[in-house]
């Protein structure tokens, strides 16, 4: 099965009463960010299905994304500073928290950073709409009774779906999800839920091994034995978010990484050796080249961050 995600496309309905909401193109790109559940489960390769409540809008794969951090207003009811409150238009106090029940004009606001995303798949794009319903795409979602912004789907299902309306040619979208940048699928997120908590060592190795396979993302296939889990998160200042926060390297791969004699160059993606290792051919022959592993966006936000700690007056 692969996984493929029902993205939500209206500005209005994304927006809530903990946040300002999002612009999208939706035939073109998509922005989010990490205060949206499942923000760092999207993946280059992944099928997406833009919908807008009534109706599929289209559906394509996505090439890239892009992902930067931001200061953002978030705001939050004053008595129990929680986000899930509602505004009310013809009605005063003009919020009221749906948690606390507690009504109010004025919410508690705060600024904070977070993670911003933008993914574009405009080159793949096929037109859906007229295809699929809203009742239809909610009955395909592994939790039809999601509410979430961006909820998995299979994509099989979907295809099948799509299909069968007899309106949509096969070779345009039975090609979306057979591409090169097709990546293990993620089974349910359970995977990433065990690297996200501070498990201990082992248990974070394990779960690394799970994701990455016996593979070192450095030098490429090798045995379990010689892998250690290098946490990339130490690196980078940013609380609690901790998903994909590491990889699989070989031994003496990780202590020369852990050194900063072996970073990667966040402008190329290409490893970088220092000069001192020139020496060494085991070692100089990993200058310029790509790391093994398919990063994802957060991997390269902590490789930025541990290039930033080892290189930044290079
Ligand atoms: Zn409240």
């Amino acid at each position: 099965m692969t996984s493929a995600w029902l993205l939500l496309a209206v500005g209005d309905a994304r927006q809530h009463g903990g946040n300002d909401g999002y612009e999208d193109n939706p035939r073109e790109y998509y922005r989010w960010d990490s205060t949206v559940p499942n923000h760092a489960r999207l993946a280059v390769g992944d099928v997406v299905a833009l919908w807008d409540k009534r109706e599929l809008i289209g559906v394509s794969a996505i090439d890239t994304i892009e992902t930067g951090t931001e200061d953002k207003t978030r705001y939050f009811c004053p008595h129990c500073r929680k986000a899930d409150f509602k505004r009310r238009v013809r009605m005063t106090p003009a919020c009221r928290c749906n948690q606390c029940e507690a009504t109010f004009d004025t919410p508690g606001q705060r600024v904070e950073p977070v993670t911003t995303y933008l993914a574009r798949y405009g080159r793949r794009w096929v037109d859906g709409r007229g295809l699929l319903g809203g009742p239809q795409l909610r009955a395909l979602c592994d939790s039809p009774g999601s509410q979430l912004s961006m909820r998995t789907t299979s994509w099989e299902k979907l295809l099948d779906a799509l299909l069968a309306t007899g309106r949509l040619n096969a070779d345009a979208v039975s090609g979306l999800a057979n591409q090169r940048h097709r990546r293990t699928p993620i089974v349910g997120g359970h995977r990433f839920a065990k690297v996200r908590t501070r498990v201990g060592q082992a248990a974070f190795r394990a779960a690394l091994l799970d994701e990455q396979g016996e593979q070192c993302a450095i030098s490429g296939p090798a045995p379990a034995e010689v892998l250690e889990a290098a946490h990339l998160y130490s690196y980078a200042e940013t609380g609690e978010h901790h998903d994909f926060g590491g990889l699989l390297l070989r031994r003496d791969l990780h202590t020369l990484f852990d050194k900063g004699r072996i970073a990667v160059d966040p402008e190329t993606g290409l490893l970088d050796t220092d000069p001192g290792l020139n020496a060494y051919p085991v070692y100089a022959e990993l200058h310029g080249k790509p790391l093994v592993f398919d990063v994802r966006p957060e991997h390269r936000l902590w490789l930025a961050a541990h290039w930033n700690t080892h290189r930044a007056d290079a």
